[in-house]
C-alpha cells in the first residue's frame, strides 16, 4: 500500500537485514546513466552471490533523476532512494548515503558509468584480506588531458607527499570501506577525496587496486579547473588535522615563541644601542619589526591556547576519543 519506508543507518536505529555490501551513489543530473548503472550493479553482485543494497542519493537534480529513483525504489527491494532537498555537493551526498547504509562493507562509486560496477567484487575480496579501505586506481583514466589529468597528477603528487598515504589516485570515487571505519568519520566541504587521508588519521589499513575507467557517456562533468584550488585548500586543512588536531599548542605555541624571542632580542639590541651608544632608534625600521614580532608572538600564543580549548570541546562534547581501537582481545573467564 505504498507505505513510507522508515530507514535509519549506521548512526541510528538499525532496521532491516544487514547486506554484505551497501553501494552508495551520489547523483546530480545523471538520469540517462541511471538505468544502466542500476542494472550493472545488480547483475554483477547477484551473479557473484553477494547480498547488497544500492543507496542512490539524489543531490538536487533538476533533470528528473530524483523522480526516476523514487519510482524505481517503490518497485525493487534492492534500491533505496535518498532525495536531498537541494544540491549540496558530492561529499554531502556521499555522507548522506553512508548514513543510511546498513552493509558490513560500503562501496562508493560515481553515477556516470565512468567507474565500472564489475570491479566491486574484486574490491570486496581485497577488503576481506584485512584492509579497512580499498581505493580504486584509474590506471587508464579517460578524461581530458589538460583540464583534468594534469591538475589531478599534481594534486595526487602533493597529497601523496603530504599525507603519508601512499596511493596513486585520490580522486577515484570507486572505493570500498569497512562500515565501522565510516561510522567513525565526519565529512565536510569537499573532503571526500581525502577520505583515505582522514581514514589514515583514524588509523585505518589502506590499500589500492587498479580499476577500470570509462569515458563519460551521458551528461557533463560537474567540475572544472577551479576544483584544483579547492583541493589545495582542503589539503591544508587535512595536513593540519593530521599533525595537530590533538595538540594545536605545539604549532601555535612554537611559532609564537620563536616570534616573541626574535622580537625580544631585537628589542634588547635596540635598547643597547640607545642607552650605551646614545644613538636614535625612533626612526629605525628594526624597531617596527621588533614590535610586530612581539605582538604577533603574543597573538599566536593566545591563539594556540584557544585552539587547545576548542580541541577539547570538540573531542569531549561529541564523546570522541583521541584514539581508535581496532580490536580488544581478552581471555574469557567463564
Ligand atoms: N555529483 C553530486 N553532486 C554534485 C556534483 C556531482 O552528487 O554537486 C555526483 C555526480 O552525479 C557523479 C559524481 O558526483 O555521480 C562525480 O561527478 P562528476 O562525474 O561530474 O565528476 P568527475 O568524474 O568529472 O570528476
Ligand atoms: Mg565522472
Amino acid at each position: 500500500m505504498g507505505s513510507e519506508l522508515v530507514y535509519e543507518g549506521v548512526n541510528g536505529a538499525i532496521s532491516g537485514i544487514v547486506p554484505d555490501v551497501s553501494v552508495v551513489v551520489p547523483i546530480h543530473n545523471e538520469v540517462e546513466s541511471l538505468p544502466l548503472l542500476l542494472e550493472a550493479i545488480a547483475s554483477t553482485l547477484s551473479s557473484s552471490e553477494i547480498s547488497y543494497e544500492i543507496i542512490c542519493v539524489d543531490d538536487g537534480s533538476t533533470d528528473g533523476s530524483g523522480k526516476f529513483l523514487k519510482e524505481e525504489a517503490q518497485k525493487r527491494s534492492d534500491l533505496k532512494a535518498v532525495i536531498l532537498r537541494r544540491n549540496y555537493g558530492q561529499t554531502a551526498a556521499m555522507a548522506a548515503g553512508f548514513h543510511y547504509a546498513l552493509g558490513k562493507a560500503i562501496v562508493s562509486l560515481d553515477a556516470d558509468l565512468q567507474n565500472d560496477p564489475a570491479d566491486i567484487p574484486m574490491l570486496l575480496t581485497k577488503l576481506d584480506e584485512g584492509y579497512d579501505l580499498v581505493s580504486g586506481w584509474r590506471q587508464k583514466r579517460q578524461d581530458g588531458a589538460v583540464n583534468r589529468l594534469l591538475p589531478s597528477k599534481i594534486a595526487n603528487w602533493l597529497i601523496r607527499r603530504t599525507t603519508s598515504v601512499n596511493i596513486h589516485d585520490y580522486g577515484c570515487s570507486l572505493k570500498a570501506y569497512r562500515a565501522e571505519l565510516l561510522a567513525d568519520m565526519n565529512l565536510y566541504g569537499e573532503l571526500h577525496r581525502f577520505l583515505p587521508a582522514l581514514a589514515y588519521i583514524e588509523g585505518a589499513r589502506i590499500t589500492e587496486m587498479p580499476v577500470r575507467h570509462h569515458a563519460r557517456r551521458f551528461g557533463r562533468s560537474k567540475y572544472g579547473i577551479w576544483r584544483t584550488f579547492r583541493v589545495l585548500m582542503d589539503l591544508l586543512t587535512i595536513l593540519f588535522m593530521k599533525k595537530f588536531l590533538t595538540r594545536p599548542m605545539h604549532v601555535f605555541g612554537l611559532l609564537g615563541l620563536i616570534s616573541m624571542i626574535s622580537g625580544t632580542l631585537i628589542g634588547i639590541y635596540l635598547t643597547f644601542i640607545k642607552l650605551a651608544l646614545g644613538e636614535m632608534i625612533g626612526n629605525r625600521p628594526l624597531l617596527i619589526l621588533a614590535v610586530l614580532l612581539l605582538v604577533t608572538g603574543v597573538q599566536l600564543f593566545c591563539f594556540g591556547l584557544l585552539a587547545e580549548l576548542l580541541m577539547r570541546t570538540y573531542h569531549e562534547s561529541q564523546g570522541r576519543p583521541i584514539y581508535r581501537v581496532r580490536e580488544v582481545v581478552a581471555k574469557k573467564v567463564n
